[in-house]
């Protein structure tokens, strides 16, 4: 089930953009759910492993299921980073970095990594 893509979120997932830092809607969303992805609905991350990492992206430690995204080495612009992609329909996510943190508020256990992800690329299913 493609869904139609604004322009500015084909930049993202089809071009591989960056929307800009503190721009996205996602950002500040503390709603409990689960974000899907943008163009296929596959669920991605759940909010459980949404964290403030002040970078101004949404910002996971860990994605849904051990299947939900790809990861693949991404040189563009003269960095060495991981990109992250949805498994299933494969449009471009956001990057995945080894800065995360080891533990979040709660005690929630985490994972030291930090998916950087694009607001433009999710959609957000609240639990109801
Ligand atoms: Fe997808």
């Amino acid at each position: 089930m493609e869904k139609e893509l604004t322009p500015e979120q084909y930049h993202i997932m089809r071009e591989k953009g960056t929307e800009p830092a503190f721009s996205g809607k996602y950002l500040e969303n503390k709603e409990k759910g689960m974000y899907l992805c943008a163009a296929c609905g596959q669920e991605l991350f759940s909010s459980d492993t949404k964290y403030e990492s002040g970078t101004g992206w949404p910002s996971f430690f860990k994605p849904a299921s051990d299947k939900s995204v790809q990861t693949e080495p991404d040189k563009s612009l003269g960095m060495e980073r991981t990109e992250v992609k949805c498994s299933r329909c494969g449009v471009h996510l956001g990057h995945v970095f080894d800065d995360g943190p080891k533990s979040v508020s709660n005690g929630r256990q985490a994972t030291g990594k930090r998916f950087c992800i694009n607001s433009l690329a999710l959609d957000f299913k609240e639990d109801k």
